[in-house]
């Protein structure tokens, strides 16, 4: 027997390990676990393609997990994988294996050192499990060897190695439980860690226990039920890592229940997109889209629906960055295979391989709602009619896919029933017109009875409704799709658009008209225009080309944002309705300014905007009505 002395760096590790992640101490079964998978990996691997002795070696991998009840506190973790020899075990158990975390470890300052986040980035892996063990046996035998040897440590200075035996292949840890690692060595606690963890491991992984059964008919001499135990091996994970599996060998009905099992969902997804990328980086992911919006989607603390696994371990649900914030209506699953095992939240945000994961999952998911826009409309409108709103968002915040974006959100329209894409509004315009016109601010049949469309319609020209409360702050910082414009009607400028040619004179001769509206009004409105857009209407409000709508300065409001003080709105108004031409005939000074007020609140009344003071106005209009 051989008595060795640690790395110094091991000893520091194993410091820093029980100081920082014991709180999280749970994770040494998962990363025992996780060895062990991988080891059988390497033994599977050797046996397809390593020419010499392991080529066609044949074994049914497994892991098995015991534990001792009473006195001797122990738990036992076995695999048949590839095993270690002497110097494996020297090398990899008695020194930290990788030069990156060697490296990464000295570059640590006291202070970080402190920060489980950070130590979690590496591979903790074996030595974690000296957060619950007071002693550590392995008994290795390395595949195509005949010797097995037996590495034992207490995890702090030293460890020993000797010769040992093992029937085959493969590895067995038995950890020496302290007093309060003892609560992992029941069959509950193990369940439930593999079940979090290490569900998806593609090995099976079986708990040996002793089960008990009560006996109610046949009590003993105190009246307690009879009691006999039963010595019982029962796989424990479902081993169904489905993502890994080949597309065309998982069927329809397996994605689906998979799904369902998953994400506490009863009704089938709209549908899913299984990817497998091989190259610079490789991972699979497989994202499913809910029939109906996660009832959370809407709130800050929305609870995100996608898990990331390396290697098919499980690694985290509670990260919002695998996915930007306007795609957290998706579920699934993100499976790298170049990301540590301990990769961090906070690492994670900065971690090269995982920003790559997460743009290319973006596009992915952007480019596969397009191809269903194209291919399957139905399928698209059951999605739009949940998912346009977050969209939307993405529009403003991805400033990257924008374009995308663009493609996949819907819009009312002016002239049509449903939703309308910009593509199509595109393809409908009629060829004088040079811009997208759209009007926000207020709910869909308000803005559908606007008198602000009358002129567009009249042209033929389709007006965008865009009735989602969000839609005038996303709009408005997107400025042209696919080369044209677009335009508030809302606003003072767009009415540019609509003068045919000659129409210009028109201001000059009503100068006097205008001046006497602005004159009765002088205090409520910003400015008195004629207007070329309106056909039955008497007049509209609309905004100053760079001053927000009124929807939106009460939105701004509501949000504590910053006051903007008292904005009013633009009056145009129409010369020859009759109502107009009252104003313009008469020389009293008081109906005038009446009927200017009243012309004004209807136009604010048309655009579901209240009136500063409704009492004055319906006490107007009777007044005129008994006159
Ligand atoms: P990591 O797994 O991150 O490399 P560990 O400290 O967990 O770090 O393990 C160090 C090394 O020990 C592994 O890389 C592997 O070579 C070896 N090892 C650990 N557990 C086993 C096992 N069950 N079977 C075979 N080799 C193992």
């Amino acid at each position: 027997m051989a008595t060795k002395k640690f790395k110094t760096e091991v000893t520091d590790l194993l410091q820093l390990i029980i100081h920082s992640l014991y709180s999280n101490r749970e994770i040494f079964l998962r990363e025992l676990i996780s060895n062990a998978s991988d080891a059988i990996d390497k033994l599977k691997y050797l046996s397809l393609v390593d020419d010499g002795a392991l080529k066609g070696f044949s074994f049914d991998p497994r892991i098995d997990i015991s534990f001792t009840e009473d006195g001797k506190r122990t738990l036992t973790i076995k695999d048949n994988g590839i095993g270690m020899n002497e110097e494996e075990l020297n090398g990899n158990l008695g020194t930290i294996a990788s030069s990156g975390t060697r490296k990464f470890l000295s570059s640590l300052t006291d202070e970080q050192k402190k920060d489980s986040n950070l130590i979690g980035q590496f591979g903790v892996g074996f030595y974690s499990a000296f957060m619950v063990a007071e002693k550590i046996e392995v008994i290795s035998r390395k595949a195509g060897e005949d010797k097995a040897w037996k590495w034992t440590s207490d995890g702090k200075s030293s460890y020993e190695i000797e010769e040992a035996q093992r029937d085959s292949q493969g590895t067995t840890i038995t950890l020496h439980l302290t007093e309060d690692g003892y609560t992992y060595a029941n069959r509950y606690e193990i369940e439930s860690l593999v079940k979090k963890y290490s569900d998806h491991i593609a090995y099976p992984i079986y708990l040996e226990y002793d089960k008990v059964n009560y006996n109610y008919e046949k009590k003993d001499e105190k009246g307690e039920p009879g009691k006999t135990s039963e010595h019982v091996i029962e796989q424990i994970n479902t081993c169904s890592a489905l993502w890994r599996r080949a597309k065309s060998e998982i069927k329809d009905e397996e994605y689906k229940e998979f799904y369902k099992n998953n994400y506490y969902d009863s009704e089938d997804p709209l549908f899913y997109i299984h990817t497998k990328a091989e190259g610079a980086t490789e991972y699979v992911t497989l994202f499913y889209i809910p029939a109906k919006a996660p009832f959370d989607m809407n709130y800050a603390d929305y609870r995100p629906g996608v898990k990331l696994y390396v290697k098919r371990v499980y690694i985290t649900d509670d990260d919002k960055t695998l996915l930007p914030t306007y795609l957290r209506f998706v579920r699934g699953i993100i499976d790298s295979e170049d990301l540590p095992l301990n990769v961090s939240r906070e690492i994670l945000q900065e971690n090269r391989v995982m920003a790559s994961i997460r743009n290319s999952s973006v596009k992915k998911l952007l480019s596969e709602f397009k191809k269903i826009s194209e291919n399957n409309p139905e399928l698209y409108d059951k999605f739009i009619k949940e998912y346009n709103r977050p969209l939307k968002e993405g529009l403003y915040s991805d400033y990257a896919n924008r374009d995308a974006l663009l493609e996949l959100v819907r819009y009312h329209s002016s002239s049509r029933d449903g939703y309308v894409s910009l593509k199509s509004y595109k393809e409908h315009m009629p060829s004088d017109q040079k811009a997208i016109y759209y009007l926000t601010g207020g709910k869909e049949e308000t803005l559908k009875s606007s008198p602000l469309l009358e002129a567009y319609k009249k042209k033929g020209y389709e007006v965008l409704i865009m009735d989602d409360d969000i839609d005038e702050i996303v709009i408005g910082s997107v400025y042209e799709y696919d080369k044209l414009p677009l335009k508030a009607i809302n606003k003072a400028g767009a009415m540019d658009d609509l003068k045919s040619e000659g129409d210009d004179n028109s201001s000059e001769e009503k100068k006097d008209l205008v001046e006497k509206i602005k004159k009765a009004l002088s205090d409520k409105v910003k400015d008195v225009r004629l207007s070329s857009r309106l056909v039955d209407t008497p007049a509209v409000v609309v905004n100053d080309d760079n001053d927000p709508s009124a929807q939106m300065q009460r939105l701004m409001k509501q949000m504590g944002g910053p006051d903007v003080g008292d904005i009013k709105p633009i009056l145009e108004i129409n010369a020859s309705s009759p109502l107009i031409r009252k104003i313009e005939e008469s020389q009293d000074d008081e109906y005038v300014r009446k009927l200017s007020e009243i012309v004004l609140s209807s136009a604010m009344l048309q655009e579901g905007i209240m009136p500063d003071d409704p009492v004055a106005y319906t006490r107007a209009i009777s007044e005129l009505l008994s006159k």
